[in-house]
């Protein structure tokens, strides 16, 4: 760094730019085309630049701020945990704040999920448990060490490492890497989309089948027989586990919500079945509440929606408030008890992380769970829920808005050139990149998924914030619509 270069001034500002665009590979990012929007400060929900411009954080920092940025409560305890220990190792030690964490979650989860796993992110907490589960079958009372394939679901997305990656299922992350991923029995997504992508997801005899979300929901509570996408799907899954279930470990899933491959939202029902089935064939089930988990969907966990406790349950994103990196697979007694045995037995877990349990961010996450308790973040959710749901409901009457869905704290819309068709615009486009782009000089920061433009504020927006995101939506979506 040149000295010479005051702090703050615009030169050294300009400094920052380049060696954030040329320096800094950012996830996600053709990097030919980045322009660096680089972030100096945050408060509450406004994320604000070198420059000082501020932007209300309208996709919570991916997925995981809860109660807004530079919170003094969570401030105040990672400090506090720095001035004791900022790291020990948890292999073959533990830290006090480490077996707090795991204590309350444990206390917090459903059901007998009464041991943590910690790791450093989502990614790794799939790992994890995708070996939990392989390993499991090696060693449990009635051991079958054939079981050692994985179901997932179609456009399913659990991180980028390679085991994460594999049980992934959408092409535009995961096709390139095919030939290093391993094979994984792929069930269909319990739902229909308007864009092209999911045309192809549809179980056959489906293609371009019209039903709403809505109606599939109705349809399916209504335990209709025939054209239900989601009871279609449920028998694809079953006709999986009859054929296979001698060979599967375990059905990997995002409960509720399949965030990443486009804010896919299962119908009410599909999440409880499908625990129905895994315990019908004796396949584990493990659920991916790494973005829906820390009360997205209204209740702290997602599968507490629907009743439904997991075999194993991993979290990461929001855990820390989504403060510091850190990761947890939740895993029942029955699974951690496969592993006890002597050390010569060679039964204990063949995993480990150098920053496992780190305690720093052990800190920020009892931080976090306090300020659900004293802030009653849950209990003051359901108005701004409805407030979201509000603005959909406008927002599906626009010209170009072909659809919109939200479960809980997740809204999402798909755009459309012509209303009465719902065709998607062209891909190369752009257009929900457009939109986003638009927002940010409205200053809202919003990232698109694809086609899907979503909103997923911090569940500690207020309600005043909340709206300013969905006017300037609306205005950034008025904008790119009339653009030829
Ligand atoms: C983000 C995400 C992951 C991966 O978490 P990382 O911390 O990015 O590795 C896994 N599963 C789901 C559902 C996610 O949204």
């Amino acid at each position: 760094m040149a000295p010479s270069i005051p702090h703050g001034s615009t030169e050294m500002k300009n400094e920052i730019r380049h060696w954030d665009l040329h320096h800094h590979w950012h996830a996600f990012t053709q990097m030919a085309e980045y322009e660096p929007l680089v972030i100096a400060r945050a408060e509450g929900c406004r994320l604000f630049d070198l420059d000082g411009r501020s932007y209300l954080d309208g996709a919570s920092s991916m997925w995981c701020n809860v109660h807004g940025h530079n919170h003094p409560r969570i401030n105040a305890a990672i400090r506090e945990q720095l001035d004791r220990v900022a790291h020990s190792t948890a292999l073959g030690m533990g830290c006090e704040t480490t077996a707090r964490l795991a204590k309350r979650l444990t206390d917090l989860a459903p059901g007998n999920l009464e041991h943590v796993f910690f790791s450093s992110d989502g990614s790794s907490a799939i790992e994890v448990a995708l070996k939990m589960a392989f390993q499991y079958w090696k060693q449990c009372d009635r051991p079958q060490p054939e079981k050692t394939k994985f179901i997932a679901l179609g456009e399913a997305y659990h991180g980028d490492t390679l085991g994460s990656a594999s049980v992934g299922g959408i092409p535009r992350f995961h096709a390139l890497f095919k030939p290093l991923l391993f094979d994984v029995l792929r069930a269909p997504m319990p739902t229909a989309r308007l864009d092209s992508q999911a045309v192809s997801a549809r179980p056959a005899g489906l293609k371009g089948s019209p039903l709403s979300s809505a109606e599939l929901a109705e349809d399916f509570a209504a335990g209709t027989a025939g054209l239900s996408v989601a009871k279609s799907a449920l028998e694809e899954m079953e006709g999986l586990l009859e054929q296979h279930h001698d060979r599967v470990a375990a059905v990997v899933i995002e409960p509720i919500v399949q965030c990443a491959a486009g804010m896919v939202m299962h119908p009410p029902g599909y999440l409880r079945s499908l625990r129905e089935l895994t315990q019908k064939y004796r396949v584990l089930l493990i659920t991916d509440e790494v973005a829906v988990g820390f009360g997205r969907t209204g209740t702290m966990f997602a599968c507490q929606q629907e009743n439904v406790v997991p075999d194993l349950l991993c979290l990461g994103k929001g855990l820390t408030g989504g403060y510091l990196p850190l990761a947890a697979t939740l895993a029942s007694g029955e699974i951690f008890r496969a592993f006890l045995g002597t050390h010569l037995s060679g039964r204990a877990l063949h995993h480990g992380h150098t920053f496992s349990g780190n305690p720093l961010g052990c800190a920020a996450a009892l931080a976090s769970l306090d300020l659900f308790d004293e802030e009653q973040t849950l209990a003051n959710l359901p108005p701004k829920i409805a407030r979201l749901g509000e603005h959909l409901h406008l927002l599906a009457d626009h010209p170009h808005v072909a659809a919109t869905r939200q479960r809980g704290f997740i809204g999402a819309l798909e755009l459309t050139p012509d209303k009465a068709l719902g065709l998607p615009y062209p891909v190369e486009q752009r257009r929900a990149w457009q939109v986003c782009r638009a927002a940010l000089e409205l200053g809202v920061w919003l990232r698109p998924l694809g086609d899907v433009l979503y909103v997923m504020p911090p569940l500690a927006i207020s309600l005043e914030e909340l709206d300013t995101i969905l006017v300037a939506l609306r205005q950034a979506i008025d904008t790119v619509t009339l653009r030829v």
